[in-house]
């Protein structure tokens, strides 16, 4: 009978397997017409300043809502679109939402406000980055200090044309911000690497902040590093007006989360006073 039930699970788990396999190349073909049909959304996340109610800041995260499958989540959307060698199509669609943002917060006399985009290992290393941003920022009159490169410490750091890419980048004034911060184990050496303009603090460190001596221990140590090395910290996935006010307390300059605002569609910049 342990028998019989193992092949059964072994019989269902290969069917769920093909299954999905066979979603994924579905989704693979979906994603190519998105991209095309614009199914495909950029929606932003406003990022704040320690007393602020006005964003100093937005982050770019990309949003499918698939036809039968709903909402995809973003890294489903970057490894689809890798499967499917959509790799540096989707880059540019999102480059392109972004700088069509950018464009409008020049437009309303916002220049201040930063925008951020997320690059993901696999695109720093196959995709020519930093060619393909500077190249539409140029064509656009963009200011490269509007924009933010947000990479993860699983980016390979260690390659000779990631660097290269992130240097170019970085020279010519974008941004660049290590996300996630605080769950890798290279954290430091990444930081001397990458030459870091920010750090976004992980919100499994924000999360329940306020009752761990732990964490809170943690984002003091980050704190302090980021005002020694003058690198901007963001805490990111705050939830609860506890964990902002024991980050306010603690002196965290930059913030993010749901508590604040959450991700939405682009909209309207309020327009500046003295325009
Ligand atoms: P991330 O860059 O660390 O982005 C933060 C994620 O946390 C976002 O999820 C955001 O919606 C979510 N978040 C923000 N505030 C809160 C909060 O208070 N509580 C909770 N529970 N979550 C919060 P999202 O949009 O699902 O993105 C997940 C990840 O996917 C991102 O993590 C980023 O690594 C990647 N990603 C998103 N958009 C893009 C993109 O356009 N390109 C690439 N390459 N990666 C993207
Ligand atoms: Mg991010
Ligand atoms: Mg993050
Ligand atoms: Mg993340």
């Amino acid at each position: 009978a342990a028998k019989a039930a193992g092949r059964n699970r072994l019989r269902l788990f290969d069917d769920r397997l093909s299954g999905r396999r066979e979603m994924r190349r579905a989704c693979e073909r979906d994603l190519s017409h998105a991209l095309v049909e614009s199914a495909l959304e950029v929606w932003f996340q406003p990022i704040f300043g320690r007393g602020g109610r006005v964003p100093v800041g937005l982050e770019a995260l990309v949003r499918w809502r698939h036809p039968v499958h709903g909402w995809i989540p973003p890294n489903e959307i970057v490894a689809t679109a890798a499967m499917a060698g959509l790799t540096e199509s989707l880059l540019r669609f999102i480059l392109e939402q972004v700088c069509t943002t950018l464009c409008a917060l020049r437009e309303r006399g916002a220049p201040d406000v930063r925008v951020a985009m997320n690059v993901s290992p696999r695109e720093m290393a196959q995709v020519s980055v930093d060619e393909i941003v500077l190249d539409r920022l140029r064509v656009l009159g963009l200011p490269p200090s509007m924009l933010e490169i947000e990479i993860t410490e699983e980016t390979a750091l260690d390659i000779e044309a990631v660097q290269g890419k992130l240097a170019a980048l970085s020279k010519a004034g974008v941004r660049i911000a290590l996300d996630d911060f605080g769950t890798g184990y290279s954290s430091l050496a990444s930081l001397r690497q990458l030459r870091a303009d920010r750090v976004k603090i992980d919100r499994s460190l924000v999360t329940g902040l306020t009752t761990s001596d732990d964490k809170r221990g943690m984002v003091h140590a980050v704190l302090g590093l980021g005002r020694s090395l003058d690198i901007e910290v963001v805490a990111e996935g705050i939830e609860t007006a506890d964990d902002l006010e024991t980050l306010r307390g603690l002196g965290c300059p930059l913030m993010q989360g749901y508590h604040l605002a959450r991700p939405a569609p682009p909209r309207p910049w309020p327009r500046s006073r003295s325009s």
